[in-house]
């Protein structure tokens, strides 16, 4: 298919002026052709910020002890998300740091909650766990798996302490999907010291993976991390990124990360101009939500006004389509059929 024969070049991600915004626009059109003027819709809970694993460029890392822990309760999840979600959410996606414990003791519960009393798509980004669990939480009716490989150079991977080694989590990565979850992966641009050259790593190894969609995170200097102090991701360089994503696989769900925000100026915005065809919600409660600490603890919340400002400012509007319901219906990689494509992009 020639929609697939696009592979970005480091020239290309590194450009900015006119030929930056040539190649926005031509990540637009090609969004703009596969989906239409709809983007999905998804609300996110945060719901435990325990983690066993140490990554250097997140706040949540075992090693931060000034951290307070929480691990919210599933009855009190479950009725945010039942009666009281914005209309436009069609799906939801569990997120937690890596903790086995929240994933059997809220994630579960709460997944089994939703499957019962709503139609709402679940995703979850839990980490790298046992093949059990995963299908523990594909029976109890979640069925995108949301883990990022974050950096496809091994040695790279190794030296931030991200869980376990790369080669093991691309085989999670994989086993998931042959397990019919519908994966979507992620990676960071702009980690210390990475040039244009490093970052086609990421897209050489998210060209291999059996993905429906793959995230781009700039890199955000957490206060309590090892890597404080850095500087903040190169925002042309991260939006450029995100565009030859959308290039390289037209019909992958791309999001807008609301750290798009704090690398750069209307950054969420710029993300959707750039070819992110996903919006999130926040709606973890507010009296955890700032021990949830990624980067830092002023972080850009996107609320459900921020949200549907940013998105109707860019002429575009919620998909009534869930994300789980239209990946129902796609094939892997594959370009959306004519039903998918009117499907998605319904009113
Ligand atoms: S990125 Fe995820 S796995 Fe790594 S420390 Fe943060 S919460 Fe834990």
């Amino acid at each position: 298919m020639s929609s697939h024969c696009y592979f970005p070049t480091e020239s290309e991600l590194a450009l900015s002026g006119a030929a930056q915004a040539a190649l926005h626009e031509r990540a637009t059109a090609a969004t703009r052709n596969q989906f239409g003027k709809k983007v999905f819709v998804r609300a996110v809970v945060e719901v435990s910020n325990f983690c066993r694993e140490n990554c250097h460029y997140c706040g949540m890392r075992r090693d931060n002890r000034n951290l307070a822990r929480f691990r919210a309760k599933h009855e009190q999840i479950a009725e945010l998300l039942i009666h009281h979600r914005p209309a436009s959410v069609t799906d939801v996606n569990i997120q937690t740091g890596e903790d086995p414990v929240a994933v059997r003791e809220v994630v579960l519960p709460l997944i089994e909650t939703l499957r019962r009393e709503t139609s709402l798509g679940i995703s979850v980004c839990l980490g790298t766990l046992s093949p059990e669990l995963y299908s523990e939480l594909q029976n109890a009716g979640a069925s995108i798996f949301i883990m990022k490989f974050e950096s496809g150079d091994a040695v790279q991977y190794e030296q931030l302490e991200a869980p376990g080694t790369l080669a093991e989590r691309l085989r999670h990565i994989r086993m998931l999907a042959e397990n019919n979850w519908n994966v979507s992966s992620g990676f960071i641009t702009g980690l210390p010291g990475q040039t244009p050259q490093d970052l086609l790593k990421n897209f050489e190894c998210a060209r291999e993976l059996p993905l429906h969609g793959c995230s781009v995170s700039p890199f955000i200097p957490g206060e309590a991390t090892p890597l404080a102090g850095n500087p903040t991701a190169n925002a042309d360089w991260t939006f450029n990124c995100v565009s030859a994503l959308r290039l390289m696989r037209p019909d992958w769900i791309i999001p807008a990360v609301s750290a798009f925000n704090l690398a750069a100026q209307d950054g969420y915005r710029r993300g959707l101009r750039a070819g992110a065809n996903l919006v999130t919600m926040n709606l973890t409660p507010t009296d955890v939500r700032g021990d949830y600490v990624i980067y830092k603890r002023d972080r850009f919340i996107m609320t459900e006004e921020r949200v549907l400002n940013a998105v109707s400012a860019e002429g575009l509007a919620p998909s009534k389509t869930g994300l789980a319901e239209f990946y129902r219906n796609k094939p892997l990689n594959g370009v959306a059929t004519e039903r998918n494509f009117a499907t998605a992009v319904q009113m």
